[in-house]
């Protein structure tokens, strides 16, 4: 197995893939910024007043498509979205938090 880093010299895992997850990602608060695209509809004020990816009430942000577990508006996904590395660091760890939960039949937990 090859070890892939990306430019800021963080290691990606490359056994990890988009294609064999459940988007666990996508149960993220995800912060949209003035300069997305994101059909609006899809945003709603966070409570820290910034404007946040919509959520339904199983957790995940509004816009998942639940037949592919994918992005449904991908090319206008907001930036935030854009630089999340599938296999980073961050990507494992919510990968193993949502392994963990789910082994234990713990209800998700929004974050
Ligand atoms: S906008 Fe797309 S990539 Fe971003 S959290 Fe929502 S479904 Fe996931």
């Amino acid at each position: 197995m090859s070890i892939e880093f990306r430019d800021d010299d963080e290691f990606v895992d490359p056994g990890v893939s988009c294609l064999r997850c459940d988007a666990v990602c996508c149960r993220l608060t995800v912060v949209v910024m003035p300069e997305d695209v994101v059909p609006r509809h899809l945003v709603e004020r966070g409570v820290n007043g910034l404007d946040v990816m919509a959520r339904g009430e199983d957790g995940w942000c509004i816009a998942v498509d639940h037949t592919t577990m994918s992005c449904g508006i991908y090319s206008q996904r907001p930036e935030i979205c854009r630089k999340f590395a599938m296999g980073s660091a961050y990507c494992r760890e919510e990968r193993e938090t949502y392994r963990q939960q789910t082994l234990k039949g713990i209800p998700l937990t929004l974050r």
